[in-house]
């Protein structure tokens, strides 16, 4: 069981991020054991926690690397993704998503978002499509899956390869088919914020046998063999057959990693709770719009986000900040930063519904180890800033 005393209560000492681990004495036990073993990396907890894993995505394979970011880069690796080629991502996500496609030399393509759910629009897709594309990158932004029915269909009418980016999606359905089995290649990540943490790490789904094997030879230099399997059997001689990268996730991460995983559907559930709790909150308050729900899809609920119409979200934001509520803005569009518009010259009006939402969406603290009473006490801040706003402007 999870430590009560880490418990986060209404009374509000501290600082209320948007989103925080939740550690208890079984993760602990499970890292010092590793600590006190012969592998500290690469070692058994590596496959153990890959075979927990994809068993609980109900995906073929899975492999640990150690980063979402590393996981993104590599499966745009596996994909031969290159200079030349266009990779289309949707711009409301967070950067590493569009990197990952820079990271090999290729051009990421800003596809705009849904203006309810604020997930990428398939039409958006379709329309960037050009000869030099080769692949489409779903993000599940905030823990909701993506139209993947629709956007299957666009990739094998244009033989394109889709990637899911499932960074905050570990735990939802689609369809009820789970995160992790409705793309060609599905990559996640296990930062602190995110769903269940190694304190860094990621991980890549994939039902092709060879896939997974390029995977795990991109995250240790290109080799064929890691360290323990030549331990294993007896050889000493490696042969590096790509370039790769040192993207290892060590041991030590790899049991804390198996320990959080055996808590996540009753984390997704207190998140899912949570969110109830804020959305009948909000029933009464306007000026607040939480974002659209998919019919085809259940929420992991990675993070809560409303929409506040009008000028009021940078007053809201402040206004929460001071009251020790780390209330924050997921994202500012990709296509909005320095280094893409100087880079690939993209303009603000590229992607017009996700350049409005930056201007009112609004991230609220929800996480497992969250109270009932500081949800409610969260929600009722939010509606006493607005309502002192609405007389004082009167
Ligand atoms: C967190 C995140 C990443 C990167 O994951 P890291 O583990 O921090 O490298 C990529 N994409 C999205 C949508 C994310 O939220």
């Amino acid at each position: 069981m999870s430590d009560p005393k880490q418990v986060v209560t209404a009374a509000r000492a501290q600082f209320i991020p948007y989103g925080r681990q939740w550690i208890d004495e079984e993760d602990i036990t499970a890292v010092v054991d590793v600590l006190k073993s012969d592998w500290l990396t690469t070692g058994p907890k590596v496959a153990e926690f890959e075979q927990a894993f994809a068993q609980a995505t109900g995906a073929a394979h899975a492999v640990a690397l150690s980063s979402g970011t590393a996981a993104l880069h590599a499966s745009m690796a596996v994909l031969g993704i290159g200079p030349g080629d266009e990779v289309i991502v949707p711009s409301m996500t967070f950067a590493a998503t569009a990197n990952s496609v820079v990271f090999q030399g290729g051009t990421p393509r800003f596809a705009d978002v849904d203006p309810d759910t604020l997930l990428v629009d398939p039409g958006s897709v379709e329309a960037l499509i050009t000869p030099l594309t080769k692949a489409i990158v779903a993000v599940d932004y905030a823990g909701q899956p993506c139209d993947y029915d629709a956007l299957r269909a666009i990739a094998d009418r244009h033989g394109l390869a889709l990637v899911a980016d499932a960074c905050h999606s570990l735990g939802a359905t689609y369809k009820g088919r789970p995160a992790g089995t409705l793309a060609d290649l599905t990559a996640f990540s296990l930062h602190p914020v995110k769903p269940i943490t190694a304190g860094e790490g990621g991980l890549v789904t994939t039902e092709r046998e060879a896939w997974a094997a390029a995977l795990r030879r991109f995250r240790n230099h290109g080799i064929t063999t890691d360290l323990r399997e030549r331990q294993a059997k007896g050889v000493w001689e490696y042969d590096m057959v790509s370039l790769g990268y040192n993207y290892r996730i060590t041991d030590i991460q790899c049991a804390l990693g198996l320990s959080q995983l055996a808590k996540l559907s009753g984390w997704v559930s207190r998140r899912r709770e949570l969110a109830g709790r804020y959305d009948a909150a909000f029933r009464g308050v306007p000026a607040v719009v939480p974002l659209g729900r998919s019919p085809q899809a259940t929420h992991a609920f990675h993070l809560y986000v409303v929409r506040v119409p009008g000028a009021e979200r940078n007053h809201l934001l402040d206004a929460l900040r001071e009251r020790a509520v780390g209330a924050n803005v997921h994202y500012r569009p990709v296509h909005l930063h320095t280094y893409y518009r100087e880079r690939f010259g993209t303009a603000p009006s590229d992607c017009p519904v996700a350049q409005a939402a930056y201007n009112e969406i609004l991230t609220l603290p929800l996480f497992p180890a969250m109270s009932d009473d500081l949800a409610s006490s969260v929600a009722t801040t939010v509606a006493e800033v607005l309502s002192a706003r609405t007389s004082t402007s009167l």
